[in-house]
């Protein structure tokens, strides 16, 4: 019964902060179809009153019926005061208000322009859970027990023992465990990290990964296929290089650079490539076969290569931004930008 009468009491708090916020008599017959015609909201909670056991049905219906009249009077006056404020004469050469056009935040306009690209190289794009098992995040990715990236710092744990998927590679485990080769996937989506937040951090950024396991597929395959994608992502021709690297999943490990875009000519005070030269843009190499045994892939038959990068830090590169921070900060100033 309780309940019952916080439910009258709620309705009566929303009717009220409706009503005051009713300014024409257009908005005013919305207001009464709403709470107090007959298929309003009043009227169908004083309906319910007859199917309540005895003993609730004096209190419940007593509440409603005051709630009922008091807002019948509160309307009436209502009506009568906007009434009485007249008609103002519509005036045909006002201007009309221009309603504000939305449009794709950055994120989405790079991760769409990639999710393209890939298709157009016959890949499939698919999607996995943000919410993600221990399994497939690290287990069946050969992420040792005692990595340091399990650490609570870095996973945002949940208290039933799942966590928040801390790169886009759960769902590379995911579909290969579900599936059989041979396979060309792109997997976009945002990802989770527990740490502190600066210019080039975040706690939720968005990561594609890409899946490619076939017969006779080698590195030479890897380096054409970036070489190619990062192209017609960044709409202009790059060079492309391999730095050897560590990664639980892959063997070999690979960075993979591109050539600094941000401007023409010396890179020597450059603050995007640090006057290198050169920017990383993603982790790659060929899976490990211990990966592909894990998910039941015959390694013997099969070879793959996977990649992931930072669609979060394309985005950066493209538009020549300095703060990762923006893009989640809500900011119009920022976001008309684009
Ligand atoms: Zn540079």
């Amino acid at each position: 019964m309780t309940d019952l009468l916080q439910r009258i009491a709620d309705l009566q708090a929303e009717a009220r902060t409706a009503l005051s916020r009713v300014q024409t008599l257009a908005e005013l017959e919305q207001f009464r179809n709403v709470y107090l015609a007959r298929r309003g909201k009043i009227p169908t909670l004083l309906r319910t009153v007859k199917d309540l056991p005895s003993d609730e049905r004096r209190p419940v219906g007593a509440a409603a019926n005051t709630l009922r009249r008091g807002l019948e009077a509160e309307y009436l006056a209502a009506r009568a005061r906007l009434r009485a404020r007249g008609v103002r004469p519509f005036d045909v050469t006002v201007p009309g208000r221009k309603p504000v056009l939305g449009h794709l935040h950055p994120l989405t306009i790079v991760r769409r322009d990639i999710e393209e690209v890939f298709l157009g190289m016959g890949f499939e794009i698919l999607d996995g859970p943000e919410v993600e098992e221990p399994r497939y995040n690290f287990d069946l990715l050969n992420v040792p027990l005692e990595h340091p990236a399990r650490d609570l710092m870095d996973t945002f744990w949940l208290t039933d023992g799942r966590l928040l998927r801390t790169h886009t590679s759960a769902a590379q485990a995911r579909v290969m465990a579900n599936r059989t080769p041979p396979f060309r996937i792109l997997i976009p989506g945002r990802v989770f990290r527990h740490e502190a937040t600066d210019a080039t951090h975040e706690s939720t950024f968005s990561q594609f990964e890409g899946l490619y396991v076939d017969e006779g597929v080698s590195l030479a395959d890897l380096k054409g296929v970036l070489g190619e994608a990062l192209q017609r992502i960044v709409h202009q021709r790059v060079d492309i290089r391999f730095r050897p690297s560590y990664f639980p999943f892959v063997e070999p490990g690979v960075e993979v650079d591109i050539s600094c875009l941000s401007r023409r000519g010396s890179h020597r005070d450059c603050r995007v490539c640090k006057g290198t030269g050169w920017v990383e843009i993603l982790g790659a190499g060929m899976i490990h076969p211990v990966v592909l045994q894990n998910v039941a892939v015959d390694s013997t038959r099969y070879r793959g290569f996977a990649f992931g990068g930072s669609i979060d830090r394309l985005a950066m590169l493209r538009y020549r931004l300095t703060d990762i921070r923006l893009f989640w900060s809500g900011d119009p100033n920022f976001l008309e930008q684009f």
